[in-house]
């Protein structure tokens, strides 16, 4: 089964309203493949969702960054999955590795946000990743097949997620991984999928990369078999986003 490739910006707490408009500008005159090749999809901060939504072109959609484990309610600060779905965003990135580390999310509340949020129709960018002692340490599969494991302990159908492996010592230092540890991780996480879930989501379920990818290195990644697309961050901010966007074909 052919795994249409995914390109997902993650503008993270950047921006104001003018450089929204201007990165939206960018991506509304950039000439990409076609919608059949690839998904884009871009996740702004919350404050700016409805701006982005109203006036990026309609084949590339949007994403937020986070949403609550449960219906709304008495939770300041937070945002549910009703209300995206309410404002019609039908995409959220969860377990960020940023939110696990800085906000200590666990691989349980990320789960079940995970749940949460398909329950109530949204598609999911699942997070997962090592941090750099564990992979000095020899425990990648360890720890990425247990936050994989969280998630697949609470759902049951995969068909609206994507699951994005970012190790977290290439999240925004520039040091990207080389095509063959990623490929060597992705490869392991549709094995482990195959035996833990099912062959047919091992083989349908798109696994993106994040990690300082970037205008130059997107092809290669691209190359590998088992790299479904990307997760971007500092890149997807800037014009350079589109190449990574024509990595697809
Ligand atoms: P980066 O971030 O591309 O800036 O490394 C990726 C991410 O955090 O999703």
């Amino acid at each position: 089964m052919a795994r249409k490739f995914f390109v997902g910006g993650n503008w993270k707490c950047n921006g104001t309203v003018a450089e929204v408009n201007k990165i939206v500008n960018v991506l509304n005159d950039a000439d990409v493949p076609s919608a059949d090749v690839v998904e884009v999809v871009v996740s702004p901060p919350f404050v700016f969702l409805p701006q982005v939504k109203a006036t990026l072109r309609s084949d590339f959609a949007v994403s937020a960054q986070n949403s609550w484990v449960k219906k709304g309610g008495a939770y300041t600060g937070e945002v549910s999955a009703e209300m995206l779905v309410n404002l019609e965003i039908p995409w959220v990135i969860l377990g960020h590795s940023e939110r696990r580390s800085l906000l200590k999310e666990s691989n349980e509340f990320v789960s079940d946000k995970v749940a949460y949020a398909l329950s109530q129709g949204l598609k999911v960018i699942a997070c997962i990743g090592e941090s750099l002692a564990q992979r000095e340490a020899g425990e990648t599969m360890t720890v990425v097949s247990e936050q994989t494991r969280a998630i697949a302990d609470k759902i049951t159908d995969w068909t609206n997620v994507v699951l994005a492996y970012e190790p977290v010592w290439a999240i925004g230092t520039g040091k990207v991984a080389t095509p063959a540890q990623a490929q060597e991780v992705h490869a392991s996480l549709r094995t482990w999928l195959a035996s833990n879930v099912s062959s047919g989501v091992a083989e349908s379920v798109r696994i993106i990369y994040g990690g300082s990818v970037n205008g130059a290195n997107c092809r290669e990644l691209a190359a590998q078999p088992d790299v479904d697309g990307f997760l971007v961050g500092g890149a997807s901010l800037k014009p350079e986003f589109v190449d990574i966007i024509r990595s697809a074909s």
